[in-house]
């Protein structure tokens, strides 16, 4: 494959990235999507883009691994996992590299990633005690109830480009330990960490076909979604196809969870520590280049005396913001991850200009995004933003943060309640009355006091509100082991055998 008009050339051969069927690796037989290098801003892979026929081998495989993998003990299952677990530790600086060299986010910053990721593993290995069903003794005279959850059978996850190894093992780990099969569908855009996990499962002991990788794109997605055999889906990604996902999975009567874009607001009380709010903003914001759906893009300043203080802390440091690659040492922030996105973010900039915000820092005349090098673009940040601009209402993803001047805590709170994204929200402020209230009154799925990016512990459960989630169960945590198994509830008697009788009334208790 060439390197598109304006790219460096490629001077080492371009290997291609395989799906992972039945415990090997399998070449697609369909087209394929280049795979960037966004540091240095050219393509180093180019990954296979899965047919329906492709889709079809890896959901067969994993219909023929389910039903010895379901009937092992939840116990077992678990020690797979564990091992999974030690691997993950003494690998995760290799992975790390990779999803820094496909996704662009610093090396540390992809580290922190992988121990996200490991934490879903160590809950799931405490599957036989989460899978312990319930009992009821004697509901009626010799008769016991009994609920127990049993897994739904091939189940898919499809995952976004920003977490490629920590968003599958939000799903996995935990389907897997529930005893089913699993077909994941990572990004096409940095598809290589996907199979570092898939191989160092393999090593684990996990037997072949319980877990396959198909790469791909809409057409490999469409195929999961109308396959018969596939029970569930889970998605993490953008909203437009969250919604999609959903309505074609619940139409094809599939379980679906789908996580989507998000909006998230943080803001700063008159009585906030400003110097920490700073801080906290700059990290949330412009960490991984705002590609995180987490990120803060949003600072809702209470008053105007702390906006015009808030925009000038953040221009000081924004100003010592060290942008460059990937891999080089003291590197705060990254490229975005391809060409078409950093265009695309781009564009937003000159479209909150239109809009008649203040735009404070221009990341595009910062010197790393000078053209010909990688996908880079500075730090921006925009003031004045209002509530009918499309830089408020629409998700950026990258590393553009908009500042919106409000009157007080009660508009600060319908600001965030008024809009279509409802992922994650902080307050930052010293009173515990303030604090408080914000938990009741934000309409958020996630919300953190004086904590920027809340993201919920591996034994809590991930999930936002409104546009940012359809579906029923958040991911992870026990909310994960509801989706991934169906509840059974038995009512059982051992009469005498002279005792049974036909009875033509509905049964009660006697
Ligand atoms: P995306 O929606 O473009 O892609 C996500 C997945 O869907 C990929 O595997 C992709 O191949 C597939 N896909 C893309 N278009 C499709 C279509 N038309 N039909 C079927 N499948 C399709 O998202 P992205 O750009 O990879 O990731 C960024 C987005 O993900 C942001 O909106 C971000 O907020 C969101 N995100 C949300 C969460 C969350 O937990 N809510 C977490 C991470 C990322």
């Amino acid at each position: 494959m060439n390197a598109p008009a304006g790219q460096k050339p490629i001077t080492a051969p371009i290997t291609a990235i395989s799906h992972w069927i039945d415990g090997k690796s399998v070449s697609g037989s369909g087209r394929v999507a280049p795979v960037y290098n966004p540091s240095l801003g050219r393509v180093i892979r180019e990954v296979s883009l899965a047919t329906k026929a492709d889709v079809d081998g890896a959901v067969a495989s994993a219909a023929r691994a389910f039903p010895d993998w379901s009937g092992q003990t939840a116990l077992r299952r678990a020690r797979v996992l564990f091992r999974f677990k030690e691997l993950l530790d003494r690998d995760a600086r290799r992975i790390a590299r990779v999803i820094s060299e496909e996704h662009g986010k610093t090396i540390d910053d992809a580290l922190g990633e992988v121990t996200r990721g490991i934490e879903v593993v160590e809950f799931a290995c405490g599957a036989p005690h989460l899978l312990k069903g319930e009992f009821s003794d004697n509901v009626g005279r010799g008769v016991d109830s009994f609920s127990l959850r049993q897994p739904l059978g091939v189940v898919a996850g499809v995952t976004p480009f920003n977490f490629p190894a920590m968003v599958p093992m939000w799903m996995f780990p935990i389907a897997l330990v529930c005893g089913n099969s699993f077909v994941l569908k990572p990004s096409e855009r940095d598809p290589s960490a996907s199979l570092l996990l898939a191989e160092l499962l393999a090593e684990a002991g996990l037997p072949d076909g319980v877990l396959n990788v198909i790469h791909g794109d809409k057409e490999a997605v469409d195929a999961l979604l109308d396959h018969p055999q596939v029970a569930a889906v889970s998605f993490v990604g953008s909203t437009p196809v969250a919604r999609y996902l959903q309505s074609r999975g619940v139409a094809n009567h599939k379980r679906v969870q789908a996580l989507g874009g998000a909006k998230n607001h943080m803001v700063v009380m008159p009585d906030a520590d400003l110097g920490a709010a700073t801080e906290a903003l700059i990290g949330a914001a412009y960490g991984s280049a705002g590609e995180r759906c987490m990120a803060i893009s949003v600072a809702v300043a209470v008053g105007d005396q702390v906006a015009d203080v808030l925009v000038e802390k953040l221009k000081q440091r924004l100003a010592r913001l060290r942008v460059g690659a990937a891999d080089a040492a003291g590197v705060e922030m990254g490229p975005l991850v391809t060409p078409a996105h950093l265009a695309r973010v781009r564009e937003y900039l000159d479209i909150g200009v239109h809009e008649g915000a203040k735009l404070v820092l221009d990341g595009r005349s910062h010197s790393a995004s000078a053209p010909g090098g990688g996908f880079f673009l500075g730090p921006s940040l925009f003031d004045a933003v209002r509530s009918d601009m499309r830089i408020y209402r629409e998700e950026i993803f990258g590393p553009v943060l908009g500042v919106v001047r409000v009157a007080d805590y009660r508009a600060a709170v319908e600001l965030i309640n008024g809009h279509e994204y409802a992922n994650g929200t902080a307050v930052f402020t010293q009173s515990g009355a303030i604090a408080r209230a914000f938990v009741a009154d934000v309409e958020v799925g996630m919300v953190g006091v004086n904590v920027p990016i809340p993201v919920p512990m591996a034994f809590h459960s991930f999930g936002g509100w409104r546009n940012s989630m359809f579906g029923d169960h958040h991911a992870y945590g026990t909310e994960g082991f509801r989706f991934y198994t169906r509840l059974k509830t038995v009512t059982q008697r051992w009469p005498e055998a002279d005792a049974l009788r036909a009875e033509f009334v509905m049964p009660t208790m006697k």
